[in-house]
């Protein structure tokens, strides 16, 4: 997919490739110390069959079949390459017509975490407008453009179902830099007649959530908008149709900035080291790798580790560059670059810092303004 992309003022025609990574060897689950693990070691497991709880009710399901190796620690699924699958009785051909609170309930039973909020949660408030926010928020990130590119349609049907069950005024948002999917939107928006599509000229961090709502819906309080975006539709499209948790997620793999851009659909669980090395085929030495926003700075030293889950969605490979912190020469140029306000050198970050990583980007010392326990 050829894209034209600006972010701070500079415009790029980019090439996104699109990959698929859904047979991994293995997935990994980690276990917290209050989880509810519903599998023993050596057990046979399938696709979708409940693995663990944790204690706020997010459920963990198979997103591979195999066998289940439960050590402390961690469930670990072998890949017995057979798609053994567990199928619900729980399907709605037609979701138009569930009441608000059996949505709830659907995805209460499946449990559906959504960067660590629970989705039922966040619709059992009460709220006023249904907010589509079908950007990617990160800089160089194209998870949604893609979820958006294969499954407009449905998206757009969630959207309609919840809106006239929650009763809800609902907006599509869409950047206009994001062309296909305006087209694709414009095509079908007259089918579902209670969605507001609106095409937003803004580029990060103005697409974050609070920056919208400060700036297109200042009539309302921030609590009464519901903010979903795509991949969050999905889920409750998949939840309230065929009664199932998602088993696939979009990871955007950027590699030396913007030189090789790939975005990976794979399986919860599946190691991102065997990605990088099998469907990127990337050699990690001497570069450095940063998670979701290189501005923020969360550098991964343990890339072994980190598994395929909610909070994963952008991975930037870079060359090393030895960065050397100085001392604030008091330049004042975090505290002018902020888009919410707020002083980046308070000792204590201000709780509406909305994490962007301007400041860091801008500081000529190289200091870490989120890192404030240092
Ligand atoms: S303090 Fe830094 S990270 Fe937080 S909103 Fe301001 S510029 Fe962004
Ligand atoms: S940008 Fe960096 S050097 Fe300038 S005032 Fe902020 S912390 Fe200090």
């Amino acid at each position: 997919m050829q894209l034209t992309y600006r972010f701070k003022n500079d415009e790029q025609n980019l090439d996104i490739k699109k990959q698929e990574y859904l047979n991994p060897t293995e997935v990994t689950f980690y276990i917290k110390k209050d989880d509810k693990v519903y599998v023993n070691d050596g057990d046979k497991v399938y696709i979708n069959q409940l693995l663990k709880e944790s204690s706020n009710g997010i459920k963990t399901y198979a997103t591979i079949s195999g066998v289940a190796i439960v050590k402390s620690g961690a469930i670990n699924i072998t890949n017995d390459n057979a798609d053994s699958t567990i199928t619900s009785d729980n399907t709605n051909d037609d979701i138009s017509k569930l009441k608000k609170e059996e949505i709830i309930s659907i995805c209460q039973e499946i449990g559906i975490d959504y960067e660590n909020k629970l989705i039922a949660e966040k619709l059992a408030n009460k709220n006023k407008v249904l907010i589509v926010n079908a950007m990617d928020i990160e800089p160089y990130q194209f998870n949604n453009n893609y979820i958006l590119e294969e499954k407009m349609d449905k998206i757009l049907e969630i959207t309609e179902v919840l809106s006239n069950a929650f009763n809800l005024t609902a907006y599509l948002l869409l950047n206009k830099y994001d062309e296909n999917n305006i087209e694709a939107a414009r095509k079908i928006i007259a089918k579902y007649p209670n969605i507001i599509f609106k095409t937003i000229d803004e580029e990060f961090p103005f697409t974050t959530n609070p920056c919208l709502a400060r700036k297109y819906f200042k009539e309302y309080k921030y609590e009464d908008l519901l903010f979903f975006d795509a991949f969050a539709l999905d889920k409750i499209y998949v939840a309230l149709k065929d009664g199932l948790p998602t088993s696939e997620r979009y990871v955007t793999i950027c590699l030396n900035g913007t030189d090789k851009i790939t975005v990976v659909k794979c399986r919860y669980g599946t190691s991102l080291a065997k990605i990088l090395d099998q469907a990127i085929n990337v050699d990690l030495t001497g570069r450095d790798i940063f998670l979701n926003n290189y501005m923020r700075r969360v550098k991964c030293d343990n890339i072994e580790a980190l598994i395929v889950n909610d909070n994963v969605k952008t991975i930037f490979i870079l060359d090393h560059e030895d960065i050397k912190v100085s001392k604030c020469i008091r330049c004042g140029k975090c505290v002018d670059i902020c888009p919410v306000n707020i002083n980046p050198l308070d000792k204590k970050l201000d709780p509406s810092c909305i994490r962007c990583g301007l400041c860091n980007n801008v500081c000529p010392a190289n200091i870490n303004l989120l890192n404030k326990e240092k």
